[in-house]
């Protein structure tokens, strides 16, 4: 039995279908609510932002969440991969966040405020003549926050952290979840509602294995970092004192990683040597016939994370109509590891390899172990499968984990409770299986549906899941499906711009 008043019951837990009177008898008080979106992130966002377009109030739609702003997290893990407010971001000009019909971009708005043409410009030339333009992120989560307060987003958001997504007996869910401590007298509360909506984001950031082995070993969290958590100190530590640094990866993480430390040499004399470990070092163009990723120096170039065609054009058709393995193979094709071809990184990379203080290293990791002396760690380097070459050591004070890889969806507590009670399933990425409209596959309830949206679904039928367009995208196709049902209207022309018009005058909606 419940142990506190409101708590659960282990019996509960392994419970798949909930009754009004399970909840009742456990003490949790249940609030109605037709629409419930899990995270409040910026895929939250765009999904409500989207609905209240189409005419939804706000009584009709509850966030569930732990932040103060949609953007938090995203600016935390930005700023800890050295992506600050007056740094720009990677997406373009039209993915525009706070506003779904894409105009004005943010290049036309960066002019407006700066009473100078150049950003417009770089807009109408790139990326033949200049590199694409991309904002810069405190002007994202400024206007972000403008949308969030035209929309009364605070007057929806309710805080907390969703344990479970349960199907209730008569149809619908409950959506329990735990309120900040000291907030209400009952350990949960639940709403009862027809729709859920999941954009959790990263279910977890996970570094590479031998990384984590050296640190759970050596309990070393000082010297061996991940790009996505605190790390500044070792970049205070670099302009102290000459250190060498190894930095794995080779996305974009890893770019604005190399451009922070090559800065910190430029503008604060740091004597940093970099040690660049690829694992696999491609020589030759990449991607498909029809879309092909020039290679430079271990490199591998695009503009985004998918090509331009992902969001909407012949590449999402595509993938909309591919199943199985065609799908993760072509997935991967298009993807794959990938920076942007910034001309900036590209000289201070020449720069350092003439230099000497930029060096490239391949191969695999054989082991990863604190120096003889213990004042360094020691990385031994064999090559790749199929490449001739020697075991190499490389000592240094730091290491940096830049792979940026994603923890898998079982590890989030609330997704796998999903999979073993809801009937969610998993795609060829591993990730959460949902239909074109992201629709969570085997959890209709009666007339209720889940939907999710952002990277807990790459692998389904739509490419740039996680970025800015793809969350918008992910947003009109279920508000799409939402308004078949009945929920909200249809945005037509007329209300399209009409909304527009509002939106313009930053009125209230
Ligand atoms: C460093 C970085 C740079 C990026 N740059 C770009 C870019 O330039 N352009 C672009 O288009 N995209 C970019 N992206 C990708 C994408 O736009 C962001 O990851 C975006 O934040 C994803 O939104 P989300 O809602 O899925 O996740 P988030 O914004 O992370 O929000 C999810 C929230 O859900 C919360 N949550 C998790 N579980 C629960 C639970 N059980 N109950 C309640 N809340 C929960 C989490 O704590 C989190 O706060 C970038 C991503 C990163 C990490």
């Amino acid at each position: 039995m419940a142990t506190t008043p409101g708590d659960i019951s282990d019996q509960l837990v392994q419970t798949s279908v909930w009754s009004d009177q399970d909840l009742h008898n456990h003490g949790i008080p249940v609030y109605d609510v037709p629409f419930v979106s899990v995270g409040g992130g910026i895929g939250s966002f765009a999904m409500v932002d989207t609905l209240r377009i189409a005419g939804l109030t706000t009584d009709q739609i509850r966030v569930v969440s732990d932040l103060q702003r949609p953007s938090q997290t995203y600016e935390y893990l930005a700023s800890n991969s050295q992506i600050r407010r007056e740094h720009r971001l990677r997406s373009d000009s039209g993915s525009v966040i706070d506003c779904i019909w894409g105009w004005p971009g943010y290049a036309l708005r960066e002019s407006w405020a700066d009473k100078n043409p150049a950003a417009a410009t770089t807009v109408l030339v790139e990326p033949i003549l200049a590199n694409y333009y991309t904002p810069k992120a405190g002007q994202v989560y400024q206007s972000l926050d403008r949308e969030a307060a035209r929309i009364s987003w605070n007057s929806m958001v309710h805080p907390g952290v969703v344990r479970h997504v349960r199907k209730r007996d008569r149809g619908d869910y409950f959506v329990l979840f735990t309120p900040p401590a000291g907030t209400t007298t009952t350990k949960r509360q639940a709403f009862r509602c027809r729709y859920v909506h999941l954009a959790v984001g990263y279910p977890g950031v996970r570094m590479l294995d031998d990384l984590q082995n050296y640190r759970e070993k050596n309990q070393d969290f000082q010297r061996v970092v991940n790009a996505y958590e605190p790390h500044d100190h070792v970049y205070a530590e670099m302009r102290r004192r000459p250190c060498t640094v190894l930095v794995r990866g080779a996305g974009i993480v890893a770019s604005r990683v190399l451009q922070r430390l090559i800065d910190d040499r430029d503008e604060h004399g740091a004597k940093t040597t970099i040690v660049h470990l690829f694992r696999t070092y491609p020589t030759k163009a990449e991607g498909p016939p029809t879309f092909r990723r020039p290679v430079k120096k271990g490199w591998s170039y695009q503009g985004f994370n998918f090509p331009k065609g992902s969001w909407g054009g012949q590449y999402r058709d595509k993938l909309e109509s591919l199943e199985g393995d065609e799908r993760a193979k072509f997935l991967a094709s298009i993807g794959g590891t990938n920076t942007a071809p910034r001309k900036y990184w590209q000289e201070q990379l020449d720069r350092g390899e003439r230099e000497g203080f930029y060096i490239q290293a391949r191969g695999e990791v054989e082991s990863v172990t604190p120096s003889a002396d213990g004042r360094q760690v020691e990385t031994v380097v064999k090559p790749s499968r199929g490449a001739t070459g020697l075991t190499t050591e490389y000592n240094a004070d730091f290491i940096i984990d830049a792979t940026g890889l994603e923890a898998r969806i079982e590890e989030h507590r609330l997704l796998n409770d999903m999979l073993l009670h809801t009937g969610a399933g998993k795609n060829v990425r591993d990730r959460l299986d949902v239909e074109r409209d992201f629709r969570l596959r085997g959890t209709d309830s009666g007339e209720g549906r889940i939907y999710a949206s952002g990277s807990i679904t790459l692998g389904a039928y739509y490419a740039g899941v996680d970025s800015f367009l793809g969350l918008q995208y992910a947003a009109l196709r279920i508000h799409d499906s939402l308004a078949e049902v009945g929920f909200g209207k249809k945005i037509g022309p007329v209300r399209s711009t009409a909304q527009w018009w509002k939106w313009a005058r930053n009125k209230a909606i």
